[in-house]
C-alpha cells in the first residue's frame, strides 16, 4: 500500500480565523474535579520523574508541582506493579490534602493501562506502541494485512475503552512523531499524516464504543512537524465529522534551559496563537515544577487576546499549513533568496564605542592578536540608529543607520540606510546594494511597495498589534497575493516583561512565522526596568529561535527527554556533561534518553544517541543503529565522542591565545 491522495486535505482550514484571535471550541471532558476543554481555561500539567514505586518520593514531587500551579499530575506506569501503586500514591496525596487529578502514562503495557484506568482520572496511551512492538522494520502491507492489523488492535484496545467508560476515566490518545508503529510508517512514512492517522485508528475504535472522553496530542521534537500535525489533526476531525476533541499541546524532548524554553514556545506558541490547545505540558530536562511557570507564561498571554485591534481578514491564504516551504523572496545583498535568515541586533539605545562592545553579539575582539573572532552566533547586522559606529566593523558584521544620518556618510561599503516607509518617495540617495525600509504591518498600503520591487529593498516589518503574529502573517499573505517578493525581516519589540517572558514571547511571535516559511531575518528589541537592550540575551535568543524553527542551524542540538519513573541515570547531570564536551559541534543532533524502552523511538532524527539501557549501563547509537551496547556509564561520554570522531563529525575546539 502507498500514500493515497484521499489523505491530502481538500481545504487548509485548521482554526477559526487567521486574523481574529478566537479559541477553537472543543468538547468538554471531565478529568476528576478539573474539567478540560469547552470554555475552561487552558490547563497546565507536568509529569513526575521519580520511580513510581517510591510512593513518598512521587507524592512529595507531585506536591511541589501542584504548589507551582500544576493542574494535572502525570505518572508513568511501565508495568503492573507501578499501575497498582497508583492507589497508594493517590491515597497518600489525599491524606495530605491534595486531590489533583492523576494521569497514568502507558507505553507497551495494555494490562497496566487496564489496572490504572480503574484508579486514576485519566490514562495516556501511545497509539504507536499500545498494541505494537516497534521493530524499526519497513514492511509492505497488503490491504488485507493492514485490515487484519486494525482488527488485532481493536481486540487489544477495546477492553481499555470499556473500562474507561465504566469508571468515567478520560483517555489521551497521544501520538509521538518518534514512536509511530511500523504499520503506520510503512503506509504514511514519518509524516504529520502518519501521526494523525495513528491517533485516528484508535479514536475510531473509541467512537464505535460510544466513548468520547478523549483528549488528543501530536507531539514531536521537530517544531515544524509538531505544528503541522496538530493543524492537520484539527482539519481531519472537521473533515471527517468527528467531535472537536480537546488538544494537549507539547514539544517532546525540548531539552533544558533557554534552548528548551525557546523550542517549546516556538511549537506550542504557534498553535496557541491560532486558538488551538486546551492543555499544555512543557517538557524540559529539569525538575517538573520548573515546567509550570513556563507553561503558565505561554498560556496566560491569551487570556484577553480577543480584544486586539481589528486585522483585516484574509480572502485567500497561499500558505500550506501542513507542510514547510520557505517563501520565495528576492536575494538582496546577503538577505533573502536562499540566504539563511539573518540576525539584526538593535543597539540604537546604546553607544558602541570600542571593539569589545561587540563581544555581546558574537564578534569577539582579542587584544593580543588585534583581531576579531566571529562565533557561530555572530550577528549579521547591527542597527545603530542615529549613533553611527565610529570604528571599522569586523568582517561579517554590517551596520544599519537611520537614513537622516546615513545620507551624509561617505564610506557606505558595509553601511546601509534604514528608511521609514512614509519617506520612501522623497529619498535623495540610495545604497546601490541594500536599503532597509521600516513598515508597520497594520498601517501601510502594501500595494505601494510594488513599484520598488527592483530597488534593492529589504523590509523591516513591525507591528503594534497585541495579536502581532497574525497581523504580520497577514502582511506576508498580502505580499504573496500581490506578487511582491521583497525580502522581509521580522521585527518585534518587548517592554517591561521579565527575561523568561521575553524568551517565550519572542520565540512564539517570530518562530510561529518562521515555521510557516515566512521571514528572511529577525530583529528583536527588549527593554525592561529602564535598562537598555541586553544585547547578549537578544543575540542568543535570535539564533535560538532560528535554530528551534529549523531555519538556521548554528549550534549542537540536544534532544533530551524530560525523564520519568523509567529513567536510568541522572538526566540533568548527564545532559550538562555531554553538553560541556560537545556544544561546539554545530549542526550535530544528540539524543539523550533515560530508557531503552522509549528512548530510541523518541530520539526522532538525532544523529547520535545516548540511551540508558540498565543500571549504570548506556547504549550508544548512530542514527537508529546501535553502535555499542551496555557501555559502563563512566566511559559512555568518551565512547560517544569516539563514535562521533570515527564518523568524521568531530571538530576540535578552536583555542585562541
Ligand atoms: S525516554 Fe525518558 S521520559 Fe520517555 S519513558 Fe524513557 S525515561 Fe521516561
Amino acid at each position: 500500500m502507498s500514500n493515497s491522495t484521499a489523505e491530502i486535505p481538500t481545504d487548509n482550514i485548521y482554526c477559526n480565523s487567521l486574523t481574529q484571535f478566537s479559541r477553537r471550541k472543543s468538547i468538554e471532558v471531565n478529568i476528576g474535579n478539573v474539567p478540560l476543554g469547552g470554555k475552561h481555561p487552558i490547563r497546565v500539567q507536568s509529569m513526575t520523574t521519580i520511580d513510581t514505586m517510591d510512593t513518598v518520593g512521587t507524592v512529595e514531587q507531585s506536591i511541589r508541582m501542584i504548589e507551582a500551579g500544576c493542574e494535572y499530575v502525570r505518572i508513568t506506569a511501565p508495568s503492573m506493579k507501578e499501575a497498582e501503586n497508583l492507589v497508594n500514591i493517590k491515597q497518600e496525596l489525599k491524606n495530605r490534602g491534595f486531590e489533583v487529578p492523576l494521569i497514568a502514562d502507558i507505553h507497551f503495557t495494555p494490562n497496566a493501562a487496564e489496572v490504572a484506568a480503574r484508579i486514576v482520572e485519566k490514562v495516556r496511551v501511545n497509539p504507536g506502541n499500545y498494541a505494537d512492538k516497534k521493530r524499526f522494520q519497513k514492511i509492505e502491507y497488503t490491504d488485507q494485512e493492514y485490515n487484519d492489523e486494525i482488527h488485532r488492535i481493536r481486540d487489544r484496545f477495546r477492553p481499555l475503552v470499556k473500562i474507561c467508560k465504566e469508571y468515567g476515566t478520560t483517555m489521551r490518545i497521544g501520538t509521538n512523531h518518534g514512536s509511530l508503529s511500523d504499520r503506520i510508517m510503512s503506509q504514511y512514512g514519518d509524516t504529520p499524516f502518519g501521526m494523525v492517522e495513528s491517533a485516528l485508528e484508535f479514536l475510531r475504535i473509541c467512537e464505535d464504543e460510544n466513548y468520547y472522553n478523549i483528549v488528543l496530542s501530536m507531539k514531536a521534537s521537530n517544531t515544524q512537524v509538531m505544528v503541522q500535525a496538530y493543524r492537520l489533526l484539527v482539519q481531519k476531525l472537521n473533515a471527517e465529522g468527528l467531535k472537536p476533541y480537546p488538544l494537549h499541546l507539547g514539544v517532546t524532548e525540548a531539552g533544558e534551559a533557554e534552548d528548551g524554553r525557546i523550542k517549546s514556545a516556538v511549537g506550542i506558541g504557534a498553535l496557541l496563537e491560532d486558538g488551538l490547545g486546551d492543555t499544555v505540558r512543557v517538557s524540559l530536562t529539569e525538575e517538573p515544577e520548573f515546567e509550570i511557570p513556563v507553561a503558565q507564561n505561554l498560556v496566560n498571554r491569551y487570556m484577553n487576546r480577543g480584544d486586539h485591534p481589528k486585522i483585516n481578514e484574509v480572502d485567500q491564504n497561499p500558505i500550506d499549513p501542513f507542510s514547510y516551504a520557505r517563501r520565495k523572496s528576492l536575494e538582496t545583498d546577503i538577505i533573502g533568496g536562499s540566504n539563511v535568515p539573518r540576525v539584526i541586533i538593535d543597539a540604537s539605545d546604546l553607544s558602541i564605542n570600542k571593539y569589545e562592545d561587540l563581544g555581546a553579539i558574537g564578534h569577539i575582539y582579542h587584544t593580543g592578536l588585534d583581531k576579531f573572532n566571529m562565533t557561530d552566533q555572530g550577528a549579521d547586522f547591527i542597527y545603530s540608529g542615529t549613533k553611527s559606529i565610529s570604528f571599522m566593523l569586523p568582517n561579517g558584521l554590517k551596520e544599519i543607520i537611520d537614513y537622516s544620518i546615513w545620507k551624509n556618510i561617505s564610506d557606505v561599503t558595509s553601511r546601509f540606510p534604514l528608511i521609514e516607509f512614509d519617506d520612501l518617495d522623497h529619498i535623495e540617495k540610495w545604497h546601490n546594494k541594500l536599503n532597509f525600509v521600516a513598515v508597520d504591518a497594520g498601517h501601510i498600503k502594501i500595494q505601494k511597495l510594488a513599484k520598488y520591487q527592483s530597488s534593492s529593498l529589504a523590509l523591516i516589518l513591525r507591528t503594534r498589534n497585541i495579536h502581532g503574529l497574525a497581523e504580520q502573517r497577514r502582511f506576508f499573505i498580502e505580499l504573496e497575493n500581490l506578487g511582491i517578493d521583497l525580502p522581509v525581516i521580522i521585527q518585534r519589540e518587548y517592554k517591561n516583561i521579565n527575561k523568561d517572558q521575553f524568551l517565550l514571547y519572542s520565540s512564539t511571535d517570530v518562530g510561529g512565522l518562521l515555521i510557516d516559511g515566512l521571514g528572511d531575518g529577525v530583529m528583536l528589541r527588549y527593554t525592561s526596568d529602564n535598562q537598555s537592550n541586553d544585547l547578549e540575551l537578544i543575540d542568543r535568543t535570535s539564533f535560538g529561535i532560528l535554530q528551534a524553527a529549523r531555519t538556521r542551524i548554528t549550534k549542537t542540538e540536544y534532544i533530551s527527554c524530560p525523564s520519568c519513573g523509567r529513567t536510568l541515570f541522572d538526566l540533568q547531570e548527564t545532559t550538562a556533561m555531554i553538553r560541556a564536551k560537545t556544544d561546539h559541534l554545530k549542526g550535530v543532533k544528540i539524543g539523550i534518553m533515560g530508557c531503552i524502552v522509549n528512548g530510541p523511538g523518541e530520539m526522532a532524527d538525532a544523529d547520535y544517541g545516548y540511551v540508558g539501557s540498565g543500571k549504570g549501563k548506556i547504549t550508544l547509537y548512530k542514527g537508529m543503529n546501535v553502535v555499542k551496547r551496555n557501555v559502563p556509564s563512566k566511559n559512555a561520554v568518551d565512547e560517544l565522542i569516539e563514535i562521533i570522531k570515527e564518523d568524521g563529525a568531530w571538530i576540535e575546539t578552536e583555542k585562541i591565545v
